[in-house]
């Protein structure tokens, strides 16, 4: 299958995805969070000043401060996805 062409309905099943440590920094017990980004995107919310480690990472937030537990359940395709809507979405 050609991957620029197919469509996942889980980011947990793209090779674009990466799931990145996003420690909840006022919540010990939530200080193995996990977060999903894109790599196709550039993160458009980027606060390099921010506590949470997905702020700060390069790449478009899929879901963050995900339970380790949850990745699949919080992984679902988001409609922005650039696989669903063409090269034309980067600008997303
Ligand atoms: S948003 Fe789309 S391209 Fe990005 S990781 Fe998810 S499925 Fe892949």
């Amino acid at each position: 299958m050609n991957h620029q062409l197919a469509k996942y309905e889980n980011c947990l099943d793209c090779p674009n995805h990466e799931v990145i440590n996003d420690p909840d920094p006022h919540d010990s017990f939530c200080d193995d969070d996990k977060a999903i980004v894109c790599k196709l995107l550039p993160n458009n919310r980027l606060d390099l000043n921010s506590g949470y480690l997905a702020d700060r990472n390069p790449h478009k937030i899929v879901a963050p401060s995900i339970r380790p537990y949850n990745l699949r359940k919080e992984g679902g395709s988001p409609v922005w996805c650039p696989l669903k809507q063409g090269p034309s979405s980067e600008k997303a």
